[in-house]
């Protein structure tokens, strides 16, 4: 027997935490790394913050899990803040982004359905997408990595160049349902929408009746100093798939929709034995609590600013191995001439550092959204280390 008790679909790299403090990750002799990839921007609170701890221990006491078959007092409650803080008028809760991203395409398809449309299935998706490892949401990209040996997929996706209205707007046929796009693409290199892009979208949308459908789940709340990236672009969305940082580390995602939108989604339609769970909701109204005090947001712009006016200072000291920065707020990415991902493994092996990498030979930088400027001090100079002392590979 030579496969792993895990199964072996990561590359699992020689860190292995057992315990976090704030911006901190310990390993098992102790070793510190200053944490920049918060889980892949699922730690916004980073790590042990009292308040999350506190509220889930609270409620594991008091009520972990009831089935969605009776009433949800600690549902309704996480919901209606979530519907007074957003475009939303309901929202599905579930365990993960890829389940939000599934429940937004059943959205989306049963909307044209409840219409009287059912042939109008279709998402329009883009290149580099990143929507989850669920056959529905592989379905939506065409990235080949995630998509080989698992056909037959999902019809009904069709896919155009990120950022190319143009591309976008030449494939609405009678069957297009809606499209699907994250605002800045994570997974794929980093990559934030035009303001003429999403907006071209929205329009498109409002013309022929169709669906603009959000996967918001990297670059929503509060990573990019808003509470949702959309809001960035001045547009809102039909529909949108949210999770990661809205847990802050404890598996929890949303569906939120406008009313219209969800017109469909009636009883019996969907569901989720721990989707919405009140631990789930605790944890959720804990970091919500967090998230929306007087400042916060402010607080992660400026860090944002501050962090990336660090990285622009310092690509002329290394223009060998830096090209570009690009993203907003605390979901910054460095553009490298070489691989990216030995470059992160350099700095988290020799330095201590956590960072991650995406495509297009992007760094992304997502640390905690409760960094001080003393983080991105030391982050800047461990970074600087890095890159003083780092050698691309020849074949890079
Ligand atoms: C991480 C991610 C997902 C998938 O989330 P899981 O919780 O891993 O299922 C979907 N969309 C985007 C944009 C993501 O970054």
């Amino acid at each position: 027997m030579t496969i792993t008790a895990l199964m072996p679909v990561y590359p699992r790299c020689g860190v292995r935490p057992v315990r976090g403090e704030g911006v901190y990750l310990y390993g098992e002799d102790g070793e510190q790394y200053l944490d920049f990839a918060a889980g892949i921007a699922v730690n916004a609170l980073g790590h042990g913050h009292p308040k999350l701890v506190e509220a889930i221990a609270r409620q594991a006491a008091t009520l972990m899990h009831v089935s969605n078959l009776y009433g949800s007092p600690q549902g309704e409650h996480f919901a209606q803040r979530l519907v007074d803080s957003t475009f939303a008028d309901t929202v599905f809760f579930t365990n993960s982004g890829a389940e939000a991203v599934e429940c937004a395409i059943k959205t989306a398809r049963r909307y044209h359905f409840a219409n009287g449309n059912p042939q109008r299935h279709t998402l329009i998706t883009f290149n580099n997408a990143f929507h989850g490892r669920t056959l529905g949401a592989i379905s939506a990209t065409n990235q080949p990595k995630m998509r080989d040996g698992f056909e037959p997929l999902l019809p009904g996706f069709a896919y155009a160049p990120f950022d190319d209205l143009e591309a976008a707007l030449a494939l609405i046929d009678e069957n297009t349902a809606g499209f699907l796009v994250e605002p800045i693409q994570g997974e794929g290199g980093l990559r934030p929408a035009s303001m003429e892009f999403l907006q071209g979208l929205r329009k498109a949308c409002n013309e022929h009746g169709l669906l603009l459908v959000l996967d918001e789940v990297q670059c929503g709340y509060g990573r990019t100093g808003k509470f949702f990236a959309h809001e960035l672009y001045g547009v809102t969305p039909d529909i949108m798939a949210v999770a990661k940082g809205i847990g802050g580390g404890f598996p929890l995602g949303a569906c939120l929709a406008t009313e219209e939108a969800a017109k469909g989604m009636v009883i019996g339609t969907h569901g989720s034995t721990y989707g919405g769970n009140p631990l789930s909701m605790a944890a959720g109204e804990a970091v919500l609590d967090v998230i929306q005090e007087p400042g916060f947001l402010e607080h992660v712009e400026a860090m944002g600013q501050r962090l990336r006016s660090t990285l622009e200072q310092m690509i002329p000291n290394f223009d060998h191995l830096f090209e570009e920065v690009r993203g907003h707020g605390l979901m910054q990415g460095l553009k490298m001439k070489s691989d990216s991902r030995r470059f992160v493994a350099h700095c988290r092996d020799n330095h201590g550092l956590l960072l991650v990498a995406a495509g297009e030979n992007v760094i992304r930088i997502l640390p905690p959204l409760v960094i001080d400027e003393s983080h991105i001090t030391e982050f800047a100079t461990k970074l600087s280390d890095a890159a003083r002392v780092y050698v691309p590979a020849a074949d890079d």
